[in-house]
Formats: C-alpha cells, sequence, structure tokens
C-alpha cells in the first residue's frame, strides 16, 4: 500500500536532527533529501567525528568491496541541506529536550552496539571477549586500546554462525599478508603477523541449514589461501528436505540460502585438506555449556545438539571440552536504551510503528522517529537500512505539516552546543581525518586507507 503524498508543510523548513551517521541514518538524510515536496535541513549527529558507523567500524577491512559504499554515503553528507556535526553524544551532550529546541523531528538510528550474552558460566572468565570487541579492534574505533588483543594463544573458540562470527574468523586465518592492503591500522596489523593462533574452532549451535550465515561469506571463509577449513562430512550430509521432523525448512527464500550453504559445505567437506599453517574447524550441533578456566580462559566445554520434533534445539547431554586461551563470543549485537527515549528491553529495540516511535501507553511520541538495528534489531545486510529508513521518512514527513505548524521557532544548534561548552567537528574535519588515513597508506604503501587510531590520533590531525 502507497501512503498519500504529504502535504507541503508551513513555517518550514522542516529540521530533522538524526543521531548516528551509519548506514541507517545517513539514508534516513538521504530519503529526506531527494524528496521535493517538503523543504528539509537535516542535521545528522554522531558521537564520533568520523561518519558511516558500522560501514566504517564494522564491516570487515577485507570486504573492501561493501566498504565501498562509503562512497554513496559520502555524496548524501555532501548534500547542501545535509550537515554533519561529529563528537557529539546524545544523551550526555545533547539531550531530548535541546533537540526540541533546535529541531522539529529527530530520527534516532544509532544501532544495536553491544554484544548478547551466551549466559553459561565462566563467560566472563579474562580471555573469553565478545566479538564486538575484536571487531572494534580490528576496525580501529577509537574506544578501544591498541593492546586490547595479543594473540599469543594457538586455539580461539569463535561462537556463533552468523557473518560476524565468520569475519572475526577468517581475520584470526589471514596472514598478515593477505590483510596489507587492508585499512587496519598498522600496530594492529603488526599484532595480527605475529599471532601465535593456529586453530579457530566455530561453534554452530544448529545444524547447516540453520546457521545465519550467507553464501558470500561462507565462500569467502572456505576459499581462504593459508587455511585449511574443517568440515565433517558427516556434519552434512543432510536431506534438506528432511531436517527437524520435518518442520524446517519452509520453501522460501531462508531455505534456499541455506541449502546454497549446505552445497558449499557438501562439496567443501569431501575435499582433501591441503596442510596449510591454520585450520578453520566447523563445529555444527555444538552449543557451548561452560567457559572453562580458573583464572583466564582454557576451553570451552561444549555439548552435542539435535532438533526434537518441534524443531527446537534440545541438548543431547554428550559433551566434549575443546582447548582453548581465547573464546571470542559472536551471538549477535543488542541495541543500548538512549535517555528519554522508550525502550523494549526485551528485543533491545525501541519500540515503533511505521518508524514512529511509541511509548509505554501504545501512544506516538511526537516528533521521535527510528530507523535501522535500533528500530528493528541487528538483522539484515547494509542496503536493508535503505529501505527501512525510507519507510521511517515517509512516515516523517506524513507528519511534517503538524510538526512544522505546532513547534516554537527553533533556535540553532550551535547555540545550544555553545551554551553547553560542547567542542564539535564538522564535515571538513572528517575530510582532513580521511586525508591523513590516505596519506598513512601511501607512506606505508598499503591500499587506499590505513585508518588512525585512537581519539588522540584523531585529535591531532582536526586540531582540538
Ligand atoms: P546473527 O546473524 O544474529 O548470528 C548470531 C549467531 O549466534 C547465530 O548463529 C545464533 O544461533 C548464535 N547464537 C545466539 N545465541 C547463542 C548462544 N547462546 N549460544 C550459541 N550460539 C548462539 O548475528 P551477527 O553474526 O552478529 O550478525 C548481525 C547482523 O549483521 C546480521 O544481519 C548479519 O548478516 C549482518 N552482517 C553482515 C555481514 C555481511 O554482509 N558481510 C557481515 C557481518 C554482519 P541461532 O540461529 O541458533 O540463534
Amino acid at each position: 500500500m502507497t501512503s498519500p503524498e504529504p502535504e507541503q508543510p508551513t513555517g518550514g523548513p522542516l529540521r530533522v536532527a538524526v543521531i548516528g551517521s551509519g548506514p541507517a541514518g545517513v539514508y534516513a538524510a538521504d530519503a529526506l533529501t531527494r524528496q521535493r515536496r517538503v523543504p528539509v535541513r537535516v542535521d545528522v549527529i554522531d558521537r564520533l567525528p568520523t561518519p558511516y558507523g558500522l560501514v566504517r567500524y564494522g564491516v570487515a577491512p577485507d570486504h573492501i568491496k561493501i566498504k565501498g559504499v562509503a562512497r554513496a554515503l559520502r555524496r548524501v553528507l555532501e548534500h547542501p541541506d545535509v550537515r554533519f556535526v561529529g563528537g557529539v553524544e546524545f544523551g550526555t551532550d545533547l539531550t531530548r529536550a535541546d533537540l526540541a529546541r533546535t529541531h522539529h523531528a529527530v530520527v534516532y538510528a544509532t544501532g544495536a552496539s553491544v554484544d548478547r550474552r551466551m549466559d553459561v558460566p565462566g563467560e566472563d572468565l579474562p580471555g573469553s571477549v565478545a566479538a564486538t570487541d575484536f571487531v572494534n579492534w580490528y576496525c580501529g574505533h577509537p574506544d578501544t586500546e591498541l593492546e586490547r588483543f595479543v594473540l599469543d594463544t594457538e586455539d580461539v573458540v569463535v561462537v556463533g554462525a552468523g557473518n560476524v562470527a565468520l569475519d572475526v574468523a577468517r581475520i584470526l586465518a589471514k596472514t598478515a599478508d593477505e590483510l596489507r592492503h587492508t585499512d587496519i591500522p598498522q600496530p594492529v596489523l603488526e599484532t595480527l603477523a605475529a599471532s601465535r593462533v593456529r586453530t579457530v574452532h566455530l561453534l554452530a549451535r544448529r545444524g547447516p541449514l540453520q546457521a545465519k550465515f550467507t553464501a558470500p561469506e561462507l565462500r569467502d571463509l572456505l576459499a581462504l589461501p593459508g587455511a585449511d577449513v574443517v568440515v565433517d562430512p558427516r556434519q552434512v550430509d543432510i536431506d534438506p528436505t528432511a531436517v527437524g521432523g520435518g518442520a524446517t525448512p519452509e520453501l522460501g527464500e531462508v531455505a534456499r540460502a541455506a541449502r546454497t550453504n549446505l552445497k558449499l559445505l557438501r562439496e567443501h567437506a569431501s575435499r582433501e585438506r591441503r596442510g596449510l599453517p591454520r585450520t578453520v574447524r566447523m563445529h555444527f550441533w555444538a552449543r557451548p555449556k561452560e567457559v572453562l578456566g580458573q583464572d583466564r580462559v582454557n576451553g570451552v566445554r561444549v555439548e552435542s545438539t539435535r532438533l526434537d520434533a518441534d524443531g527446537r534445539l534440545t541438548g543431547t547431554g554428550e559433551t566434549t571440552d575443546i582447548p582453548a586461551g581465547m573464546v571470542l563470543r559472536s551471538v549477535g549485537y543488542a541495541g543500548v536504551p538512549l535517555p528519554g527515549v522508550p525502550f523494549d528491553p526485551r528485543g533491545r529495540t525501541v519500540p515503533q510503528e511505521g518508524g514512529r516511535v511509541m511509548d509505554a501507553d501504545g501512544e506516538v511520541v511526537r516528533g521521535d522517529y527510528v530507523a535501522g538495528w535500533i528500530k528493528r534489531g541487528a538483522t539484515g545486510v547494509i542496503g536493508t537500512n535503505k529501505s527501512d529508513a525510507a519507510a521511517t521518512v515517509r512516515s516523517l514527513l506524513e507528519d511534517a505539516e503538524e510538526l512544522c505548524s505546532t513547534a516554537p521557532a527553533p533556535v540553532s544548534l550551535e547555540e545550544v552546543l555553545d551554551e553547553r561548552g560542547i567542542a564539535h567537528s564538522d564535515y571538513e574535519d572528517w575530510l582532513r581525518i580521511d586525508t591523513a588515513e590516505a596519506d598513512q597508506a601511501m607512506e606505508l604503501d598499503r591500499g587506499e586507507r590505513v585508518k588512525l587510531h585512537g581519539w588522540e590520533a584523531y585529535r591531532r590531525v582536526i586540531g582540538e
């Protein structure tokens, strides 16, 4: 069903603050500025001086093609009606009440920045780490210290069968030479070069047909030039139409994707090992029962699983211990509550309908909208955020007239930030960082960009 065209509002332009400059936030700005009916001014606000969110700090550095989406996002931030405001944290530097003075509407696009938990004993032992931490480290997130990882163990367990699990397993299994032309910060590359890791165990608590990873990422893993990927042929010898007592899979898109995964895994399982220096061992039907160790991790106790007649995951009671000096928990991301904004603690998202934020009584919160992972949970690929943000913007534009006509005369964002004494950065500052990273890549003879690392490095370039 298509929505009616929104009315041209009076008292415009419509001033919209987008919180978060990841794909969802930038696509929201894009949808707002692509239409002509309602004049808009968009401030895309981020707590970091660098835009693009997970495109910069989540997409694996060796996925250079996917990272290329930043070029499209850049065009949005360079639109004359869009402004990037960096170094401003929503909730501390700037509150919802402040934004009520400066903008007619707010779109929260803050993503899902923390890891979900496995809820097993030993999960918090030193050496058991959220995959989000590891990803932040190799992506050069300024909040993560360079010394966070030393990679002085031979065996690592990665828990989870999503694309993030494949990303971290792949980065651990690649040689520094294979990663040289990526944007990985130089000290991180040096740590990876000195890595003692030899075996990465990937634990999938269900079977190959239920794994969440997608075929392109699986292909990347199976094609690693410097690592043998070991798949137990017995675990992939499955009739895809007779799994889980017939409860799964349905004949839909998901099932098709799963069947592709199964085909790739079966072909791979029949191949000879090449005797390469590193190994990635895929364990299906294996769920963590306990992270083992006294002062730090020394292994994971794993229970074998199966699906019951209703397709539910059940433990068989049979356990095996896998020795490991590091455990990376890659069991999904979760959203964090935003001060003054309703939150659903179960779904770890902001309650919404059509992108309009809803309060505990099921009423629309006037002027508040949501897009991306904080709206729908940590699912989908980058492109999913485009249609998601466009749907939110359609709702916002439908409300535009009411938002503009009833709002008080706005105060400028600068005035409010100045009142607070909050220094902030702008798009030009980001371009300085961008250039410094390109220069560094030239100096080191490493690809197009080598990321700066840490707040101090950013400040030096911006000259704060
Ligand atoms: P995800 O796709 O939700 O995968 C989470 C995995 O963790 C699932 O295999 C899940 O198994 C497992 N899991 C959950 N709780 C567990 C537990 N307690 N014990 C053991 N295993 C557990 O999450 P993600 O990998 O973090 O990815 C997040 C989103 O980003 C996804 O949409 C993903 O496709 C996307 N992403 C895309 C790319 C790319 O396109 N290249 C790269 C990275 C991420 P069950 O299925 O049994 O729950």
